[in-house]
């Protein structure tokens, strides 16, 4: 009976995961969505702490306060630019929690009596799977943890990509070991198994800091979301191992969430993975240093003042926020001035390109903070057809997500990137701090285009000077 209980617990679980994965895919029922799997995962926690009757209370309170403490401090307390290093240390905790749990599970098996199930080569090879992707997953997460954050700055050491595939060799005979090893496996010494565990173990943790150290600090947010599709597998092969269906489930739905993502995030960058994880574009760009060959020729500057003037004649604006936009927090001011705007009449809506900013919907999270309505935000491939009919467009920290050299420019790195066509509207203003480059660490041809006009400064400053003028202007 208990039983019973317990395996439709893990389908509700299950069921409750699919349905909130499926509603994060609108901002609109994203909120839902997230509450819906978290309480799939409490039902198939508590379930699986019945099915193992492992409840001991004190400590199962204990261990969830402190848990749950931790999580909450970090969720409020993590500014959204640094995301992206929040979910690769938690991509890098899941993958080591699969690897140690499939690790212990030899302890339990090997050789031992009481296994549940017999201790077949298939099995040791789940487990050195999970142990393998665990591990590679929670060093190559740290790597890239550091190197978001601007600690790791290493590329690496001369010949690194021939040690990584010594290591990756060991991993294999390891793997190899492992298998040959198991009780089943006739004629070899099942003690060895601990030691071949531990070898793989030691040597996925050295390829992951080498697959990920030779790539550029700029593209670990691609590396992230790779690395949490590998979370994903490895908590999905140590479901096999302990036979836990909800794991399976979660574990197989992360790995292939995580790798359709990396998939339309290359795709949006017009870039392959390999190209990603080969490494070298994008290394040095990061810091955003402007080329030297553009940097002399002439820019139209604007003013707070002309931009609210030039804004509030115009029938129609479209806001693209960028990176920039989250670097200045000015999320806030933008929609207050959206809002002035759309008072005096002015139809404004936001352009939201899929890979502006640092990270996947990184527009619609801050924008959706602001409470700016979603109906404003327009997609890419829904906005790009009205710029031409557009009589302004304000350009908020962004800058790769816009330059055309993407759409006419065979010889450019980003050749191929779609972009929103923002100069093909009446007027264009960006807004941003300097002539710097963005993340591709290229210049930017629409900041010398006749119709562009530059407002320099930090894009929440700029706007709040024009929101003060925009209130000169209007009537009392
Ligand atoms: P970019 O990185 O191209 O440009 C951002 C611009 O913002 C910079 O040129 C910078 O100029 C400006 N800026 C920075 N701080 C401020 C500030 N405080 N006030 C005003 N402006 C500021 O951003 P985009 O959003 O246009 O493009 C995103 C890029 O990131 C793309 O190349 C994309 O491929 C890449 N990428 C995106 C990922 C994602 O998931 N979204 C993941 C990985 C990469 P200045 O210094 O002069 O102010």
């Amino acid at each position: 009976m208990l039983q019973t209980i317990i395996t439709l617990a893990y389908l509700v679980a299950a069921a409750l995961f699919i349905f909130g994965l499926k509603r994060l895919s609108s901002p609109v029922t994203a909120r839902g969505g997230n509450r819906m799997a978290a309480l799939g995962m409490l039902i198939a926690v508590l379930a699986a702490l019945f099915e193992e009757q492992i409840l001991n209370i004190p400590e199962l309170i204990g261990g969830l306060a402190l848990g749950g403490l931790i999580g909450v401090l970090l969720a409020k307390r993590v500014a959204m630019t640094s995301m992206p290093e929040l979910v690769a240390a938690f991509n890098g905790f899941g993958g080591i929690a699969s690897a140690l749990v499939a690790g212990a599970e030899v302890m339990r098996y090997a050789g031992r009596e009481e296994a549940i199930v017999p201790f077949t080569p298939t099995l040791a090879l789940t487990i050195a799977l999970s142990v393998l992707i665990g591990t590679v997953t929670f060093s190559g997460s740290f790597v890239a943890y550091g190197k978001l954050n601007g600690r790791i700055k290493s590329m690496g050491f001369p010949g690194l990509r021939l040690v990584s595939i010594a290591v990756g060799l060991g991993v294999l005979a390891a793997i190899a070991w492992m298998i040959v090893s198991a009780p089943d496996f006739p004629g070899l010494d099942p003690e060895a198994v601990p030691l071949a565990l531990a070898a793989l173990a030691g040597l996925a943790f050295f390829l992951g800091i080498f697959l990920v150290l030779p790539i550029g600090g700029a593209d670990m947010p691609v590396v992230v979301a790779l690395l949490n599709s590998y979370s994903g597998l490895a908590a999905a092969a140590t479901g096999f191992v302990l036979q836990n269906y909800a794991l399976i489930v979660s574990g197989a739905l992360v790995g292939a969430s995580g790798l359709i993502l990396t998939t339309i995030m290359c795709e949006a960058m017009n870039r392959s993975l390999l190209n990603v994880l080969l490494g070298g574009f994008g290394a040095e760009a990061s810091g955003g240093t402007s080329t030297g060959d553009t940097e002399e020729r002439p820019v139209r500057s604007t003013s707070p003042d002309d931009v609210a003037v030039l804004m509030s004649y115009a029938g129609s604006a479209i806001v693209v926020p960028g990176y920039g936009l989250a670097v200045a927090q000015a999320q806030h001011e933008v929609r207050e001035m959206a809002e002035m705007l759309q008072k005096q009449g002015v139809e404004v809506r936001y352009a939201i390109h899929p890979v502006a900013g640092r990270m996947p919907g990184h527009m619609n999270v801050l924008l959706a903070e602001a409470n700016v309505p979603y109906d404003q935000l327009i997609e890419m491939d829904d906005i790009n057809a009205d710029f031409p009919t557009t009589d302004v467009v304000l350009v908020v920290g962004a800058n790769d997500v816009v330059n055309p050299a993407a759409r006419d420019d065979e010889n450019s790195p980003i050749y191929g990137m779609p972009i929103l066509n923002v100069d093909e509207a009446e007027n264009v203003i960006v807004l941003k701090r300097s002539m710097n480059t963005g993340y591709a660490g290229i210049q930017n041809e629409l900041f010398f285009n006749p119709k562009t006009q530059m407002l320099f400064g930090d894009a929440k400053d700029s706007i709040k000077g024009v929101i003060d003028e925009l209130k000169e202007l209007q009537p009392a």
